[in-house]
Formats: C-alpha cells, sequence, structure tokens
C-alpha cells in the first residue's frame, strides 16, 4: 500500500476570465511538454466558477489558442473522458461533499468579514498575491454554534499553526507557517459556491492528477492547497512552480504592456511555431536543430524529447510587447 505506481496525470487549467496571453502560453507549453516527457495523460480543466470575471466567450477562445499552439490533450470538455464534467460549474456537487467533510471535522468556520474589514484589521505583512493575513475576527466558531444569516458568511479553512515545508519539483524546498504567514482562508463565497483553493484541490484530487505545473504566483496558494489535502485524507500532486513572464517594468505581463493576447498574434502574421519556438528559447530548451526544424508538431516533438526540468531556465522573462520579436 502506498508505493504503488500511480499513472502520471497532468492537467492545464485555464480560467476564462479573459483572453490568454504570452505568459499563460509559456506556461501551457512547459506543462506540456512536461507531461509528454513522462508519457503523462493531460486533461484540460475550465475553471470557470470566478462568476463575476468569467467572459462568456473566453473558454472557446482559451480552446483555440491551445490548439493553434498545437497543444493535444487527451481529456477535456470537447474530448470527454473518464474524469469528466471538465468545467468546473459542472462539479459543484463534488465541492460541495468536500465541504461537507471539513465542515464535519470542524476545520472550517463561518466568517462574516468584507474583504475591506480583513483589510483594515490586517496588520500583518501583504502575502502578495494571496491578500491579507485574516485577523481571526470570526475564529472563535465552534461545531454547533448556531450560523449566521444565509448570504452572509464564506466558510472559512482554519489552518494549523505549524511549519509546513514542500518540495518544489522545479524550485526545491520552500517552507512557511501557514497560520501566520498566509493565514485562514475562505473555501466558499458568500453565495455558497466553492473557491478556487478547494475547487482545485477537489479537481486535481478527483481527476487523479499527478503533476501540477503553474506559475510562480500561485506558489504560496500551494500551501494552502497542501493544508487542504491533507485535511481531506487525499494524495496530493507534485508541484513545479515556473517563472512568469512580466514587462519591463517586472511586473507580471498585462494588458498595460501592450498586446500579448495570442488571438492577436493568431490574426495578424506571427505563426504559433514562433511563439512556442520563444518560449523553449526562454525556458533554455532551444537548440539549433530545433531552429531548423519548420514543422509544429516536429518541433513540439523535439523540445519534448530534450526536456529536462534541471535545464530549464529559472529566470523571470521579461518581455517588451512593443518590440518583442517572436522571430527566432
Ligand atoms: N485557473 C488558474 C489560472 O488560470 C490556474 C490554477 C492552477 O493551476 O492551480 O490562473
Amino acid at each position: 500500500m502506498g508505493s504503488e505506481q500511480l499513472p502520471a496525470v497532468a492537467r492545464l487549467a485555464p480560467s476564462p476570465t479573459g483572453a490568454q496571453h504570452l505568459g499563460n502560453a509559456r506556461t501551457y507549453l512547459i506543462a506540456y511538454w512536461s507531461a509528454r516527457a513522462v508519457n503523462a495523460s493531460l486533461i484540460l480543466r475550465i475553471e470557470d466558477i470566478d462568476s463575476p470575471r468569467i467572459k462568456p466567450w473566453a473558454t472557446e477562445q482559451a480552446m483555440v489558442d491551445l490548439k493553434w499552439l498545437g497543444i493535444e490533450w487527451d481529456e477535456g470538455p470537447d474530448v470527454g473522458g473518464a474524469h469528466g464534467p471538465y468545467v468546473q460549474t459542472q462539479r459543484t456537487h463534488l465541492y460541495q461533499t468536500a465541504l461537507e467533510n471539513l465542515m464535519a471535522a470542524g476545520r472550517v468556520y463561518p466568517c462574516v468579514c468584507s474583504r475591506r474589514d480583513i483589510e483594515t484589521a490586517a496588520s500583518a505583512p501583504h502575502a502578495g498575491d494571496e491578500g491579507p493575513v485574516y485577523p481571526g475576527t470570526c475564529a472563535n466558531w465552534q461545531l454547533g454554534d448556531p450560523l449566521p444569516e444565509p448570504g452572509s458568511f464564506c466558510w472559512r479553512f482554519r489552518c494549523r499553526t505549524e511549519q509546513m515545508d514542500f518540495v518544489d519539483h522545479f524550485v526545491g524546498t520552500q517552507s512557511c507557517m501557514p497560520s501566520r504567514d498566509l493565514g485562514d482562508f475562505p473555501v466558499t463565497r458568500k453565495t455558497g459556491d466553492a473557491a478556487y483553493q478547494l475547487a482545485v484541490v477537489v479537481d486535481d484530487s478527483s481527476m487523479g492528477v499527478t503533476e501540477v505545473v503553474r506559475g510562480m504566483d500561485l506558489l504560496p496558494s500551494t500551501f494552502r492547497q497542501l493544508e487542504l489535502y491533507r485535511a481531506l485524507g487525499c494524495q496530493p500532486p507534485t508541484f513545479s512552480h515556473v517563472p512568469l513572464v512580466v514587462g519591463k517594468d517586472g511586473r507580471r505581463l498585462a494588458k498595460r504592456h501592450g498586446d500579448t493576447r495570442l488571438s492577436q498574434y493568431r490574426e495578424s502574421q506571427i505563426r504559433p511555431i514562433d511563439v512556442v519556438r520563444w518560449a523553449a528559447q526562454s525556458a533554455g530548451l532551444f537548440s539549433d536543430a530545433m531552429a531548423q526544424t519548420s514543422d509544429l508538431t516536429g518541433l513540439h516533438q523535439e523540445i519534448i524529447r530534450a526536456f529536462r526540468w534541471d535545464v530549464l531556465s529559472r529566470e523571470t522573462v521579461i518581455v517588451d510587447p512593443g518590440s518583442i520579436s517572436l522571430r527566432i
């Protein structure tokens, strides 16, 4: 028990909150090459639970973008598979069951605080994208206490007050004290719908995902997700967090830096092979032989053959969309 080899399963998990850009492309390509290099099957999952920010056109566009890049997946909303459905808004029953398990185990409490309450009360340092550390205002609630008015609270996960370490497959050992450095975090919204942290853990776990490759911005979230894996009694995947693509100002690539949407490249003269070559070169995976390969499938095959995590560049990638040349 415990030592059986699981079949390798990887996933791509775009959020249809907007267009996919060059930074997303680079991360998806690395995830794809890494998966294929170990013969992992690849799942495409659409993370569409962030309701106010979801754009109706963005799911279809993300799938067109990924196919344009030459990325192929084995399971997904368009091809089906054994782990469906592949769209998070169709998986809410699974999140509800997990939430009930966390409730029964006393690991979550109802929290009526608004984002503003938390920001005002939080004196702890900000944890970047993870938001301010929750000051614990509602944390005294215990199982059996009355619940606040429906719709007025989210369920918040109570972190353990222990140091946590994990070994990122790419960037090595990471440590933090989740209760102090990140704080208790919501696993639902006030509507009762699952929040990202819960949905992603339930999905990766129920889809049998064994390796997660994603952007460095989600590294702090991994501590939260590992807490959830543990609380739900599930086996976590390996995590590899890859450098982000940033603008010249050092900030994550975004609209303000210029237009790097893949859809815009597709509509202009840029060929997908140029984007793939750029990504391979920026990742330190490019060779002279690859420069000679003029067909997209062949290029992917060569990169997959050459793919090694230990040669992958650890540098943040800086691009200036105005002057970037994707022709190598
Ligand atoms: N859907 C998330 C995003 O597009 C990725 C989540 C993950 O990889 O865990 O940022």
